[in-house]
């Protein structure tokens, strides 16, 4: 049974994949837990949660809407937060004009107003107590312009780069602010996104305890950013070396539908 230490976290979509597993390094770290995601399967994780012996609130919102954000935020019921872990987020796979607009700005409602909307609830509020810790889940997605994910891509692009400023801002303040890059990961992402049928849908990922755990160690050591595993590194590396059209024609490769049954 792990202490628990009166701290408090948030986690958004804590209900599945890398977000599950972030709430559960919370949990087994002796946090609190507020976590929150757009249907009724969160309940099932916070059951889980419980089981680790810290106290766990489960909400559903939808949090591409700042309805459902401040649904979430009036949930924390005034008490401090100690973490926030954006993580809730969605993919969408395909050519962009053949996608339907509603699921388009479904991904950039989830991925980038929700998620930065409840960064600015909570960060006053760190700011204010002079101390917090923020961890974005962003991808080393953004690093590569994404043919037939161009607007996931775009999202995550957005969130990479927005968790460097508002770290940048807050650095005076207490408030610590973390950028977690996964790279394919083994989740319910792909199959949600369409993008079973593609190179990347159908490739060897990596484990999502694993990636949580990279995530969730560099925001308790205060750390920038973190790009989970050896093999992201290395390509988010040279993807700064490679020019924007040459990393679009390699995306195209492993994102196009029905490229997991070409050569
Ligand atoms: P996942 O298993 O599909 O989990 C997504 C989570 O986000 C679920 O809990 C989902 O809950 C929640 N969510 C989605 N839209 C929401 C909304 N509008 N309101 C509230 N909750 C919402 O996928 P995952 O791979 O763990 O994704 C987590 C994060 O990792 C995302 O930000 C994703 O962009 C990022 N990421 C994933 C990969 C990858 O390869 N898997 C790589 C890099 C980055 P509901 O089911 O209730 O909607």
């Amino acid at each position: 049974m792990p202490r628990n230490t009166g701290k408090f976290a948030i986690v958004t979509g804590a209900s599945t994949g890398i977000g599950y597993e972030l709430a559960k390094c919370c949990a087994a770290d002796g946090f609190d837990l507020l976590i929150a995601a757009d249907e009724p399967e969160i309940h099932r994780a916070a059951d889980d949660f419980r089981k680790l012996g810290v106290r766990v609130e489960a909400i559903e919102a939808d949090l591409a809407t700042t309805k459902g954000v401040d649904e979430l935020y009036a949930a924390t019921a005034g008490r401090a937060v100690d973490a926030l872990l954006a993580n809730a987020g969605i993919g969408l796979g395909g050519a962009f004009l053949d996608q339907d607009f509603r699921d388009v700005r479904h991904v950039i409602d989830t991925n980038i107003t929700g998620t930065v909307y409840l960064a600015q609830k909570i960060g006053i509020d760190m700011r204010s107590r002079g101390e917090g810790r923020i961890l974005f889940t962003g991808s080393i997605a953004g690093f590569t312009p994404g043919s037939f994910s161009a607007a996931y891509n775009g999202t995550k692009a957005v969130i990479d780069s927005f968790s460097f400023a508002l770290r940048n801002e807050l650095k005076d303040t207490g408030v610590t602010v973390t950028c977690l890059m996964p790279g394919a990961t083994e989740t319910e992402f792909f199959e949600r996104a369409g993008m079973l049928d593609t190179k990347v849908g159908q490739s060897e990922k990596d484990d999502a305890a694993d990636v949580a755990k990279a995530g969730y160690e560099a925001m308790m050591a205060g750390e920038g950013d973190v790009v989970a595993g050896f093999k992201n590194k290395v390509m988010s590396a040279a993807a700064l070396l490679t020019p924007s059209d040459t990393l679009a024609e390699q995306h195209r490769k492993k994102a196009e539908p029905g490229s997991a049954y070409k050569q």
